[in-house]
C-alpha cells in the first residue's frame, strides 16, 4: 500500500537517500528541512523519475511550524502514515571546550524536534488507529565517545523516547534506527579543531546513506502487525 511519509532533514544524507528509496517503493513523500531549495529539486527528481513529492520548509525546532506542516499534508492527502524524524546535528567538541550553544542547539534539534514531530502527529495518527514513527537513533544511543557526551546524550534521549512511545501505545508501530558511520554532512556541524581531526579518523569506514534508507524501507514495508523497534546498521569493519 502507497503510504504518505513525512522525512525531516530531506535536504541531504541519510534523509535524501531515504526519501529517494522510499518513493522508488511507490511512497508518497513530504519533504522538509530549512534549505527549501534543496528539497524543491529533490521533490522535481522524484517526480520526473514517476513519484510524488512535495516540499516544504520546516525548523523543527519550532512547534508552530511543524503542526502546520502536518496540517497542509492531511489537507491534501487526507492522512500521515508515517513520520520520519531524522533531522539532527552533531558539532562535538569536549565539556570544558564550553560550547553551551552548541550542546544547547543539539538538544533543541535532536531531542526537542523529535518530540516536537511526535506531538504534531500523534493525535492524528491515534485517530486514524494506524501509523508508524520512526526515529534516528545512532550507535551513539548505545555508547558514549570522548568529544560526543551531550550528542550522545541527546541520541539515549531519542532511543528512550522511542521505546516509551511504543509502550503507551497499541496501534502506532515505532522504529528506532541506529546507523553507524555514514557518509553525510554531518560532521560539518563540528567546530573544535581537535575533536574535527579525531573525527574524520573516526569516520574513515562508511557507509553510503542507502544503506540506511533500506533500513527505513524494510521497517515501514513490514505488515501493520510487524512492528520493527530496534535496527542497528553499521559498515562492515567498524569496530565502533
Ligand atoms: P546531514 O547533516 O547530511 O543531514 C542533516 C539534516 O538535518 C539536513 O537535511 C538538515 O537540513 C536537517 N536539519 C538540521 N537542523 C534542522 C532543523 N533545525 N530543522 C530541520 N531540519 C534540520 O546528516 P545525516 O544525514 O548524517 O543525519 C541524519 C540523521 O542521522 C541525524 O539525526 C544524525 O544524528 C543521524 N545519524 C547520522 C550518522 C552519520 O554518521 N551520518 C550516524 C548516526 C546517526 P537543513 O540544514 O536544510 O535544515
Amino acid at each position: 500500500m502507497k503510504k504518505v511519509i513525512l522525512v525531516t532533514g530531506a535536504s541531504s544524507g541519510i534523509g535524501e537517500a531515504t526519501a529517494i528509496e522510499l518513493a522508488k517503493a511507490g511512497h508518497i513523500l513530504v519533504l522538509d528541512a530549512r534549505r527549501i531549495e534543496r528539497l524543491k529539486k529533490l521533490a522535481d527528481r522524484i517526480e520526473t523519475e514517476g513519484g510524488l513529492a512535495r516540499a516544504y520548509p520546516l525548523d523543527v525546532t519550532s512547534r508552530d511550524q511543524f503542526k502546520s506542516v502536518v496540517a497542509s499534508i492531511v489537507e491534501e492527502f487526507g492522512r500521515l502514515d508515517v513520520l520520519v524524524n531524522n533531522a539532527g546535528l552533531m558539532p562535538l567538541s569536549p565539556l570544558n571546550a564550553l560550547k553551551v550553544d552548541e550542546w544547547e542547539r543539539m538538544i533543541d534539534v535532536n531531542v526537542k524536534g523529535v518530540l516536537y514531530g511526535i506531538e504534531s502527529v500523534l493525535p492524528l495518527m491515534e485517530k486514524q488507529h494506524s501509523g508508524q514513527v520512526i526515529n534516528l537513533a545512532s550507535i551513539a544511543a548505545h555508547y558514549v565517545f570522548p568529544t560526543a557526551s551531550v550528542y550522545c546524550a541527546t541520541k539515549h534521549a531519542v532511543r528512550a523516547i522511542s521505546d516509551g512511545l511504543r509502550l503507551e501505545t497499541d496501534t502506532i508501530r515505532v522504529t528506532s534506527i541506529s546507523p553507524g558511520v555514514v557518509q553525510s554532512e554531518l560532521a560539518n556541524t563540528t567546530t573544535d579543531p581537535d575533536s574535527k581531526e579525531w573525527l574524520e579518523k573516526f569516520r574513515s569506514i562508511s557507509l553510503t546513506p542507502d544503506a540506511i534508507a533500506r533500513a527505513v524501507l524494510y521497517s515501514i514495508d513490514q505488515p501493520n502487525d510487524v512492528d520493527v523497534n530496534e535496527i542497528i546498521v553499521r559498515p562492515t569493519g567498524s569496530v565502533h
